[in-house]
C-alpha cells in the first residue's frame, strides 16, 4: 500500500468520524452515526494493517511474524470489547466507558515508552550501526512526554472514576464522597510543577529512568485530580476523561506521525472537552476548577446532609396516583435514574399514552445530568419510541412547571433537589428541574434513600406532594391499570 493511498484512506476514515459525530448530536440521527463511526473505524484499522505493511518493508523486517501480534490484539481486545458492550446493562454505561478511557490512556503510555525505549522501530530516528540509543528530536520528546503524561492521568483518573461510579467497592477512593484533606490544592500544584521539572530535564537528558518517574508522578496526579470530586460532580468528569483520552492520543499521534490518531484524538479531545463544557454549564461549574480537579463538593456538607432524619411523609399507592393524573389537565414526567434501573421506560410511554387519550397534555422535562450519562434519558426513552416533540429540555420546560397540575417524578432524585438553591449545599447552583413549583407532585422511588449526591431532598416533604413507594416498572404499570 503506498504511503499516498495510506493518507487518502486516513482522510476518508477522519470524514467518517466526523460524520459521526455530527450523526451522534440528535437521537433521529444517532443510527447513522453509529453506522459512520464503525465504517471509519473500520477502514482506519485496515489501513493501519496497510501502513504496518508499508513500514516493514521499508525497515525490511517481516511483515508476518509482525501480522500474528496485530491480528492477535485484533481478535482479543475487539472480541473483549464487543462482549462488553454486548453485555452491558444501559445503567453501567458509564462505568464501562470510565475503563475503555483508562484502556486508552494505558495505550498511550506503552507506546510512548516503547518509542523512547527504540525510536528506530517507529522510524523516528534511524537505526544507528553501533546498536546504541540514537538522539529523539526535541520536539518528538515534547510530544512523547505529554502524551505519557496524559495518558497516565487519563488511566489513573479513570480507575478512581470507575470505582466511584460503579458504588460497589468498599474502597474509600472508590466511594462517591469526596475525599478532601487539608493543603490539597498546595500538594497538587507542587506535583504538577513537579511534573513541568521533569519534562523538562528529560528532554535534556533522555533518560528513561526520568521517563518512567514523570509517568508515575502522571499517574499518583490522575487519582488526586479525581478523587476531591464526588456526588453530583461526576458527569463532568468522564467528559473531562474523555477529552483527556483523545489528547492523549493525540500527543502520540504526533510522535508517530500517524495522521490518523492526530485527526480521531483531536476529535475526541475537543468534542470531549466541549462536552465538558456544556456539562459544567448545565451543572454551573467552573470549567477551569474541573480542569485543575479542585471542583468536589464539600465533604462534610456532604455528610451532613446525607444524614437521613426520620420525617413524615404523604405516601399513596398507585391506584391514588392515576387518580390524580387522570383527573389533570397538564402533566410533566421528570424521569430520572430509576427509572433506567427498572426499564420502566415502555409502561411509562404506555401510561403517557393513555393519558393523551383522555386528553391530558404530557410532557417528559429532562434534565441535562439525570442519570448516569449524558444524553441517559433521551436515549431510555427513544428506545420506548416516545414521540421527540413531547421530550423537552431543562432550560425549554423549567417555565412551565408553574402552571403543570401534576408533576410526575420517576426515580429522579438530584435533578429536582431543591437544596441546590441553598447556600452551602455541596449541589448548591446547579439548575434543577422545577417540579416544587406544579400543583401537585407525585415522586415515584423505593424508599426514602438519597440520589446520587447523598443528600436529603426537601420536595419530599412538601405538603402537596405524594410519594408512591416501590419499583418503577411495578408502579407505573399500576397506574396504566387503574387509569380510566
Ligand atoms: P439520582 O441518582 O439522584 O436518584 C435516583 C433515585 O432513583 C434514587 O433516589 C433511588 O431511590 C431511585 N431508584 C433507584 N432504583 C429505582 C427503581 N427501581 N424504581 C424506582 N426508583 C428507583 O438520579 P437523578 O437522575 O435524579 O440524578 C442523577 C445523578 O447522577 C446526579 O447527581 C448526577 O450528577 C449524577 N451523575 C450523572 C451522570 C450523567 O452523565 N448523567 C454521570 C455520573 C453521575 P430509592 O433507592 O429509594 O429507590
Amino acid at each position: 500500500m503506498s504511503m499516498n493511498l495510506i493518507a487518502l484512506l486516513y482522510l476518508v476514515a477522519s470524514v467518517c468520524f466526523i460524520q459521526a459525530l455530527k450523526g451522534l448530536s440528535h437521537p433521529t440521527t444517532s443510527i447513522r452515526g453509529n453506522l459512520f463511526g464503525m465504517v471509519g473505524m473500520t477502514i482506519a484499522v485496515l489501513t493501519t494493517v496497510g501502513l504496518i505493511h508499508q513500514q516493514a518493508a521499508d525497515l525490511n523486517v517481516s511483515f508476518s511474524e509482525g501480522l500474528g501480534y496485530v491480528l492477535g490484539a485484533l481478535v482479543v481486545g475487539g472480541g473483549a470489547g464487543a462482549i462488553m458492550a454486548k453485555r452491558v446493562e444501559m445503567t453501567k454505561m458509564p462505568e464501562l466507558v470510565a475503563f475503555m478511557h483508562s484502556m486508552i490512556g494505558l495505550a498511550a503510555v506503552f507506546i510512548a515508552v516503547a518509542v523512547v525505549a527504540e525510536p528506530y522501530a517507529f522510524q523516528i530516528v534511524p537505526k544507528p550501526a553501533d546498536g546504541s540509543l540514537p538522539a529523539i528530536p526535541v520536539g518528538n520528546l515534547l510530544e512523547l512526554s505529554l502524551g505519557a503524561a496524559i495518558g497516565a492521568i487519563t488511566f489513573s483518573g479513570s480507575v478512581i472514576a470507575f470505582g466511584k461510579l460503579s458504588g460497589k467497592y468498599k474502597f474509600r477512593l472508590f466511594q462517591g464522597a469526596p475525599v478532601v484533606f487539608q493543603g490539597q490544592h498546595m500538594l497538587n500544584l507542587v506535583l504538577g510543577l513537579a511534573l513541568v521539572a521533569l519534562i523538562g530535564t528529560f528532554m535534556a537528558t533522555q533518560r528513561m529512568d526520568l521517563f518512567l518517574a514523570l509517568i508515575v508522578l502522571s499517574f499518583i496526579l490522575g487519582v488526586l485530580i479525581i478523587i476531591p470530586i464526588g456526588g453530583a460532580d461526576m458527569p463532568v468528569v468522564v467528559s473531562m476523561l474523555n477529552s483527556y483520552s483523545g489528547w492523549a492520543a493525540a500527543g502520540i499521534g504526533f510522535s508517530l506521525n500517524n495522521s490518523m490518531l492526530i485527526i480521531a484524538g483531536s476529535l475526541v479531545g475537543s468534542s470531549g472537552a466541549i462536552l465538558s463544557y456544556i456539562m459544567c454549564k448545565a451543572m454551573n461549574r467552573s470549567f477551569f476548577n474541573v480542569i485543575l480537579g479542585g471542583f468536589g463538593g464539600d465533604a462534610a456538607a456532604a455528610t451532613a446532609g446525607g444524614a437521613q432524619q426520620q420525617r413524615n411523609v404523604k405516601s399513596g399507592s398507585a391506584d391514588d396516583a392515576a387518580f390524580i393524573l387522570g383527573n389533570a389537565e397538564s402533566v410533566i414526567i421528570v424521569p430520572g435514574y430509576g427509572l433506567a434501573v427498572a426499564r420502566a421506560q415502555h409502561a411509562v410511554k404506555e401510561l403517557a399514552a393513555k393519558l393523551t387519550e383522555k386528553g391530558v397534555s404530557v410532557k417528559y422535562a429532562i434534565h441535562p445530568v439525570a442519570g448516569r450519562m449524558p444524553g441517559h434519558m433521551n436515549v431510555l426513552l427513544a428506545e420506548a419510541e416516545v414521540p421527540y416533540d413531547q421530550v423537552h429540555e431543562m432550560e425549554d420546560i423549567n417555565a412551565e412547571f408553574g402552571q403543570a397540575d401534576v408533576a410526575i417524578i420517576l426515580g429522579a432524585n438530584d435533578v429536582v433537589n431543591p437544596a441546590a438553591h441553598v447556600k452551602g449545599s455541596p449541589i448548591y447552583g446547579m439548575p434543577i428541574l422545577e417540579a416544587y413549583k406544579a400543583k401537585t407532585v407525585i415522586v415515584n422511588k423505593r424508599s426514602m434513600a438519597s440520589g446520587y449526591a447523598g443528600l436529603d431532598n426537601e420536595l419530599f416533604y412538601m405538603d402537596k406532594t405524594m410519594m408512591v413507594f416501590g419499583d418503577a416498572k411495578k408502579v407505573v404499570e399500576d397506574m396504566v391499570k387503574a387509569v380510566e
